[in-house]
């Protein structure tokens, strides 16, 4: 599926917006979450333009989820947390806000309160702290 000049996500992908970059590789891309609920919380999407996990490919979903379970995995290394989610919204009543597929890899904490309403938790990011964690995390890939 082609790019669409109006997504946020394919501006980061063709480099247009920037991003806290954690891996890549030809299908997929990993970055660090604008706005992360907690330390670590970043996200996995396809470079190509899928909206939903109605219209992705077997192909590029599969490319995606590899880039995620090892991202999760330096991110398990990189922030202890007490456990992580991999979430993954489709359509507006599921609380999608970019409708360019993705993973958020999603650092959890005990009593965190968190169930579908984490978006209400989201906080901009200090640039200085996503970054660093952005090299913690690149050290365990
Ligand atoms: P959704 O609500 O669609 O499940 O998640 C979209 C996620 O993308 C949100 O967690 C939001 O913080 C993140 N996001 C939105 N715009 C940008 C951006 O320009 N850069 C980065 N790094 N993350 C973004
Ligand atoms: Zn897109």
């Amino acid at each position: 599926m082609a790019n669409n000049p109006n997504c946020i996500f394919c501006k980061i992908v063709s480099g247009e917006v920037p991003c806290l970059k954690l891996f890549e590789d030809a299908q997929t891309l990993a970055f660090m979450d604008i706005s992360p609920v907690h330390d670590g919380h970043c996200l996995a999407i396809p470079k190509q333009h899928y909206p939903t996990v109605f219209t992705i490919s077997p192909r590029a979903i599969a490319a995606v989820a590899q880039t995620t379970a090892k991202v999760a995995k330096a991110v398990e290394q990189a922030v202890k947390p007490d456990g992580l989610s991999i979430m993954q919204a489709n359509g507006p009543g599921a609380g999608q806000s970019v409708g360019h597929f993705h993973f958020h890899i999603l650092p959890r904490r005990i009593d965190d309160q968190l169930l579908f309403n984490w978006e209400r938790y989201q906080t901009p990011g200090e640039r200085v702290r996503l970054t660093e964690l952005a090299e913690r995390i690149r050290s365990f890939l």
